[in-house]
C-alpha cells in the first residue's frame, strides 16, 4: 500500500500530472482549494448579489452546488439559487431532477426548474423525432443556453455557474480549434465582461480532471444521478473528449496543457474578436445578432416540421377515406 506524499494515510489516488499520492483528506482538501481559486479569481460579489448555479443531478454540479454553498455559506450575504432545465428526455432527466431536488432542499437552495417545453414548445425527444437529421445534442445545447440565461436574468443573478470539468473544458477548445471557430473559442467562458442580456458564466471545476470530481463525490458520499443521456453518444464534443482521454494515459497533463494554452492566448483572440453588438431576438428578447435568435429559429423549423408531418397525416387520411369510398362505389355499380 502506497501511503499520502503529505502524511502516513493510506493514498486515494496518484496525481499523475502533480506526481503525488494523496489521502482522503489532502485529496479533498487539494480539490477544495483549486476550486476556491477559481471561484476567487471571478471577483469580488458585493454582499447581496446573487449567483445562479445550473445543476442537473450529475456529480460536477452535485459537487460544484455543495461547494459554493460552503464557500458562500448563509451568512456571506452572497444569494444562491439553482435552475434544472428539463429538456423532455424520457427515462432520464426525471431521475436527476429528483436529486436536485434533494440535494437543494439539504442546503437550503431554493430551485428553479425550466423545460423546453416552454421554452421551445416541445421535449427534446419531440424535437428530436421531428428532425431526424439534426443531432440533438446541437437542439440541446441552443436551448439549454436560453434557458439557464433567461432563468438567471429572471432571478436577478449576477453570475452563472456551470459544472464543466477540465475534461469537458480542453475537449471544446480542442474542438472549436479543429473547426477553425475561433469565434466560438473568443466567447468561451468564464466571462469577464458582461454583454447587455447576458449572465456572466463561471466555471469553478474547470481545472479539476473528471476522474477526480468522481473520486471527490464518492469521498463524500453524494448519491448522483449516474445514468448517461441516450443521446450521449451522438455528440460531436464526445469525440474529441475521447481522444483526449487517450492522450491524457500517454501524457499526464496534456488536458491541463490545452487549456493552460487557451489561457495564454485568450487576451489576444478576444482582442481580435470582440463580441458583436447584438439586438433583442423578434420572439423571445434574446440577445442575438439576427432578427431571430438560434433557440427560435430551431423552435420555429421544430414546428414547422411537426405541421408538415400532421399535413401529411391528414392529407393520407382523407386519401385512405377517398379510396374507400371510392372502392365501395365502384363495387357498388359493379
Ligand atoms: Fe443534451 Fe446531448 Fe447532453 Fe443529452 S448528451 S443532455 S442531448 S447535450
Amino acid at each position: 500500500m502506497v501511503n499520502c506524499s503529505q502524511c502516513k494515510q493510506p493514498a486515494v489516488i496518484f496525481v499523475r500530472y502533480s506526481g503525488r499520492h494523496l489521502c482522503a483528506k489532502h485529496f479533498c482538501a487539494f480539490l477544495e482549494q483549486r476550486v476556491a481559486k477559481e471561484v476567487r479569481s471571478m471577483g469580488r460579489l458585493r454582499r447581496g448579489s446573487k449567483v445562479a448555479i445550473a445543476i442537473s443531478g450529475g456529480k460536477d454540479s452535485t459537487v460544484m452546488l455543495r461547494l459554493l454553498r460552503r464557500f458562500f455559506h448563509p451568512r456571506s450575504g452572497i444569494e444562491l439559487e439553482a435552475v434544472i432545465v428539463d429538456e423532455g428526455i424520457r427515462g432520464y432527466r426525471a431521475g436527476g431532477i429528483a436529486v436536485a431536488r434533494r440535494e437543494c432542499k439539504r442546503l437550503g437552495v431554493p430551485l428553479t426548474i425550466v423545460s423546453f417545453k416552454e421554452l421551445a414548445g416541445c421535449t427534446l425527444d419531440g424535437a428530436a423525432r421531428r428532425m431526424p437529421g439534426t443531432v440533438p445534442c446541437t437542439l440541446c445545447g441552443v436551448w439549454r443556453r436560453q434557458a439557464l440565461n433567461r432563468a438567471a436574468k429572471g432571478m436577478g443573478a449576477s453570475k452563472l455557474a456551470l459544472g464543466h470539468n477540465l475534461n469537458d473544458m480542453a475537449g471544446s477548445v480542442l474542438m472549436n480549434v479543429c473547426m477553425a471557430d475561433i469565434e466560438r473559442l473568443a466567447r468561451m467562458a468564464p466571462h469577464e465582461k458582461v454583454q447587455p442580456g447576458l449572465v456572466p458564466r463561471i466555471l469553478p471545476l474547470r481545472w479539476i480532471p473528471e476522474e477526480e470530481v468522481k473520486l471527490y463525490s464518492y469521498l463524500k458520499g453524494l448519491s448522483v444521478l449516474e445514468a448517461e443521456c441516450p443521446y450521449a453518444t451522438l455528440a460531436e464534443r464526445g469525440r474529441f473528449v475521447r481522444f483526449l482521454a487517450e492522450m491524457e494515459d500517454a501524457r499526464p497533463g496534456t488536458r491541463h496543457s490545452i487549456l493552460g494554452f487557451w489561457e495564454g492566448i485568450r487576451a489576444c483572440v478576444q482582442a481580435s474578436h470582440p463580441p458583436s453588438s447584438l439586438k433583442g431576438c423578434a420572439r423571445c428578447g434574446e440577445p442575438t445578432m439576427t432578427r431571430l435568435c438560434q433557440g427560435c429559429a430551431l423552435a420555429e423549423k421544430a414546428k414547422s416540421r411537426s405541421a408538415k408531418k400532421n399535413d401529411a397525416i391528414r392529407t393520407a387520411k382523407a386519401r385512405k377515406g377517398r379510396m374507400k369510398k371510392g372502392g365501395k362505389g365502384r363495387g357498388k355499380g359493379l
